[in-house]
Order: structure tokens, then C-alpha cells, then sequence
């Protein structure tokens, strides 16, 4: 198997690398990320200039590295079409430093770069870890890892396109997998005004507090401590979630306390 792996935190984000890490112990890797962070950018692709590709020095051993000058969409474009054109299975995003809950996965430049490889037929995975400083990429990094094998193991017959995305507490302190699926709320849903002295700015900042007492979101299962799942799909008009194997959960859990008991904790 090969899994191209891209972000938005830039081809120098911490949580790259330690996906990239993880996930050479189960599949070729290839990567193909932005030059510089993207974070919130969409689904915006570059059709008004050159993309600009340069090869560069992986952060992880043997592992074929490129940097875009362009967005996390144009990366997954340009990868599947042209520069490992036909050699990759299964597209991961991540891990982003930040989680991507709710409305936000339509902003969300991780969960973008992932939709390219579903919109081309690939299984996609984007993953996110709540904390910005992150202490706990690690389980991140293992859980991609351990859906990535999942996925292929099985004749999956739905096309797969996952929003991971973790608390950031350590492995023992996972309380399980919940399949979810999207709050609603955002981070950008509200203007808040300065002074610089000289003019006034403005930033875009989040106002409301999410109603996490329902129990299905994404957001109540990051806040309870879990590991959230929401299986996406490119229709918007289709109110129907995809379905997910019911296995896929304990499945996980499984492999996670498997790690836990290797690590003697
Ligand atoms: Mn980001």
C-alpha cells in the first residue's frame, strides 16, 4: 500500500512527521504537503498561477518529499495527478494541531486535501488533535495508522472519507471511539474589533458556545474524551450519513490497548 500523506500546518508542522513516522511501519509513504501553513484555507485550488514544486530533505528517513508552493488541495491534486500518478491507495491529512469539528470541516484546509483523494475515488482520511502546542500526537499518529490498515484490510464497499479527531490526553486516558457526526457551530462566527492606535482592525473569532449535550456530535465526543469518527461525503444535499462497519470502533480500541499494554501503562 501507499499512502500519500499531506496537511495545512505546512511541510515543517510537527504533527506531519510523526504521522509520517508511524504510518511507514504499515505502507510506502510519499509527501506531498504546502511550503508554508494553510490552515483554514478550504478547498481552494490554484488556477491563476504556476504551482511551483520543489523536492526536499524528509524530516523521516527514505520517504519522498515534496513542497508545494500552493494549498492542501493543489498538493493531493497535483500528487494524484502527475507526481505519483496511479501508485497511491489511500490519501491521510494530518495531523493538524487543532481540531476540526462542526461547520469548520468546510473551512478546514486538512479535511480538504482529503476530500481530493475521496473525490478520486481514493479512501481518505483527515486527522486533527485538539491542542495547538500538541503533547499527544502520538495516539493521533497510531490511530491513523491503525484505520489505515483497517480500511485496507477489508472489501469496503461505501467509499470511505473519515474527520478524525482527538482530545489531547494521553492513550490511557482515551475513554473510547464514538462515530459521530458534525456539530453545528464554528470557530468564525463572530467579528471582534481594535485599535492599532492608528485604524481600526478586525478579527474573526469564535462567540458561541457549542450545545454539547447532544450526544451524537463530534464535538460532545472530543469533549467527553473520545476518539470522534464522522464519516463525511461530497454531497451536500445528501442528508443520509455513510454507513460505517460496526466493528470499526472496538476494532480501534482494540489496537489502541494492544499499544497500551506493549507500552506497559
Ligand atoms: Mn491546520
Amino acid at each position: 500500500m501507499t499512502i500519500l500523506v499531506t496537511n495545512d500546518d505546512g511541510i515543517f508542522a510537527e504533527g506531519l512527521w510523526v504521522l509520517v513516522k508511524e504510518l511507514k511501519n504499515i505502507a510506502q509513504v510519499v509527501v506531498v504537503a504546502p511550503d508554508r501553513e494553510q490552515s483554514a484555507i478550504g478547498t481552494a485550488v490554484t488556477l491563476r498561477q504556476p504551482l511551483r514544486v520543489y523536492r526536499v530533505r524528509p524530516l523521516v528517513p527514505e520517504v519522498d518529499t515534496y513542497s508545494v508552493e500552493g494549498t492542501p488541495s493543489d498538493c493531493v491534486i497535483l500528487a494524484l495527478g502527475m507526481l505519483v500518478r496511479n501508485k497511491v491507495n489511500m490519501v491521510v491529512s494530518g495531523i493538524n494541531q487543532g481540531v476540526n469539528l462542526g461547520d469548520d470541516v468546510l473551512i478546514s484546509g486538512t479535511v480538504a486535501a482529503a476530500l481530493q483523494g475521496y473525490l478520486r475515488g481514493l479512501p481518505a482520511l483527515a486527522i486533527s488533535v485538539e491542542a495547538v502546542d500538541s503533547y499527544y500526537l502520538d495516539t493521533a499518529a497510531r490511530s491513523a495508522a491503525l484505520l489505515a490498515k483497517w480500511i485496507d484490510s477489508k472489501a469496503l464497499t461505501d467509499k470511505i472519507f473519515l474527520n478524525v479527531n482527538l482530545p489531547n490526553l494521553p492513550l490511557a486516558k482515551i475513554r473510547g471511539v464514538k462515530i459521530t457526526r458534525l456539530a453545528s457551530g464554528t470557530h468564525t462566527d463572530a467579528v471582534a474589533e481594535g485599535n492599532d492606535g492608528k485604524r481600526k482592525y478586525y478579527w474573526l473569532v469564535r462567540h458561541k458556545t457549542d450545545n454539547a449535550a447532544d450526544n451524537q456530535t463530534d464535538v460532545w465526543a472530543v469533549e467527553q474524551g473520545n476518539i470522534s469518527i464522522t464519516p463525511l461525503h461530497a454531497d451536500l444535499l445528501n442528508r443520509s450519513t455513510p454507513t460505517i462497519p460496526v466493528n470499526l470502533c472496538s476494532d480501534l480500541l482494540q489496537g489502541l490497548q494492544k499499544d497500551r499494554e506493549l507500552a506497559g501503562t
